[in-house]
């Protein structure tokens, strides 16, 4: 297993649609392996494959931060939405920005598992907000994008203007 580097906004690949995935190979496997040894070293609750730069349809989340108990899914949609909670929200990619965001209470995510197998997984409270927020990352849309058009404008240009100053 192997800790990769996780990019950073505003990197391209974090705004580029993931393809999707029709066979899971030994490669997928590992890089699953991978993402979750990644999640943990970094302290974070899930990680979408574009956030290590590769543009597949896959992420890992730890809700509970339990070893073990990791999910990891590929193509996954969101295919049922109840409710509405606003909780804060963070991103391993942003890491200076903690806002809340506005998601659905409860979600239905069908994916496919390390089996090859397509599933469908309930969800609330903690990850639901995963699921919602790991699906988007696959879709090029970061939880930044998600702030209403007014606050969403403003964080990007204080986060562009801060990677500009570090470079
Ligand atoms: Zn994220």
């Amino acid at each position: 297993m192997a800790i990769l580097s996780v990019v950073q906004y505003p990197n391209k690949v974090l705004m580029t649609r993931a393809s999707e995935i029709t066979e899971i190979t030994d490669v997928e496997r590992r890089l699953a392996m991978d993402m979750i040894e990644t999640m943990y070293a970094e302290k974070g609750v899930g990680l979408a494959a574009n956030q290590v730069g590769v543009l597949k349809q896959m992420f890992v989340a730890s809700a509970d931060q339990v070893l073990g108990n990791e999910l990891v899914f590929f193509n996954p949609v969101i295919v049922k939405k109840q409710g509405l909670i606003k909780e804060f929200e963070g991103c391993l990619s942003i890491p200076e920005l903690h806002e809340p965001v506005k998601r659905a209470k409860r979600v239905v995510l069908r994916a496919m598992n390390l089996k090859g197998e397509t599933v469908e997984v309930k969800a609330s409270g903690l990850l639901s907000r995963i699921f919602q927020h790991e699906t988007d990352h696959l879709n090029g849309i970061l939880f930044v994008d998600r702030l209403g058009p007014l606050k969403s404008r403003k964080a990007k240009k204080r986060l562009l203007a801060r990677s500009k100053a570090v470079r």
